[in-house]
């Protein structure tokens, strides 16, 4: 059995193999995708001390990072479930899609989130044809032009900010009959000459010509009636989703779904151990994801040094 087994391998998870690895107890890292949401990024700026990289080089420099130590890597691999020890200091499971099972003294969970979908047609077959979810990656492409952000909440609200110092225009669509962000957002999004606000409005279609998307149709919740807008992107920011749906009852989970943590990375559960995006940690970002990959991973060390010899 693995010492520390982490689950998830993107900047948490790597972050946390490195850290557990050079303590010299036997660490192995498992992830359906190495890399992580950074394998989906293009330029990334804000990484310290590295000005500038982009999403397929950064996944590749972590995955060299991680095999410069005594790691055993499991790329392609997804857990399915995580059936906890019995005992304290026993050994935790985690079942595999391909039925295979791994045991652990420790876990540090680090499977991340993913983007909330709309659900409607046109958007998987127009994503990056104009269907967006990362303003801060995808703005500038669309200078000049006029977009649509869907979701009213902090972020759509700051996206819609974000995006009208570049674009011509900005459409925010709201499901809700209010907008959901902080007041000091709305206050600063009804400053801008170029956003226009629809409330009570599901977006119902995003509609293309083949190539682009040339439009979406949202439904007036009040009155039922369908409207068109014509525009050139959507950028959907209707939430992150943590993917912590295989371990159900494993650990305690928030009703959004995030797992519990303390300061410690420490979930309900004596022994597992969380970091990351899938986490309550606030700010999902890539430093804030290897901090607390660092710290999941010398919380379990501090864990094994205290159980008793078997
Ligand atoms: P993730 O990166 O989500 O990695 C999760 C890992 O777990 C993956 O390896 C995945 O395959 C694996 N996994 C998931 N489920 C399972 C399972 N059941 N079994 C096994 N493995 C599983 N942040 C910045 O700081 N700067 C940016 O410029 C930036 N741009 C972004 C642009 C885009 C388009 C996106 C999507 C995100 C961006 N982010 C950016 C956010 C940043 O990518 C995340 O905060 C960060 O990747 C979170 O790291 P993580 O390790 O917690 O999770």
């Amino acid at each position: 059995p693995f010492d520390v087994l982490v689950v998830g391998g993107g900047p948490a998870g790597a972050s946390a193999a490195i850290y557990t690895a050079r303590k010299g107890i036997r660490t192995g890292i498992l992830a359906e995708r190495f890399g992580g949401q950074v394998l989906d990024t293009a330029a990334i700026e804000n990484l310290i001390s590295v000005p500038h990289t982009e999403g397929p080089k950064l996944a590749a420099d972590l995955e060299r990072h991680v095999r410069e130590y005594e790691v055993d890597i499991m790329n392609l691999q997804r857990a399915e479930k995580l059936i906890p020890a019995r005992h304290e200091g026993g050994l935790h499971e985690v079942v595999l899609a391909s039925g295979a099972s791994l045991k652990a003294r420790t876990l540090i969970l680090s499977t991340g989130a993913r983007w909330r979908t709309m659900n409607v047609p046109g958007e998987d077959e127009y994503r990056n044809k104009g269907v967006a979810y990362c303003p801060h990656c995808d703005g500038p492409l669309f200078k000049g032009k006029r977009v649509a952000v869907i979701g009213g909440g902090n972020s759509g609200v700051e996206a819609a900010i974000d995006l009208a110092g570049i674009v011509a225009h900005v459409t925010l669509i709201e499901f809700d009959s209010d907008l959901r962000a902080d007041a000091v957002l709305q206050r600063k999004l009804a400053t801008l000459p170029n956003v226009q606000v629809i409330t009570s409005a599901l977006t119902t279609e995003v509609r293309g010509n083949g190539e682009q998307v040339v439009g979406l149709t949202y439904k007036n919740r009040n009155t039922d009636d369908l409207h068109e807008i014509a525009l050139e992107g959507i950028f959907v920011q209707i939430g992150l989703v943590p993917n912590t749906e295989w371990l159900r009852d494993a650990v305690a989970l928030t009703p959004r779904g995030e797992i519990e943590v303390d300061h410690r990375g420490e979930t309900s559960r004596p022994g597992i151990f969380a970091a990351g995006d899938a986490t309550t940690e606030p700010y999902k970002q890539i430093v804030v994801a290897m901090g607390s990959g660092s710290t999941a991973a010398l919380s379990a060390f501090d864990y094994l040094i205290r159980l008793p010899e078997e």
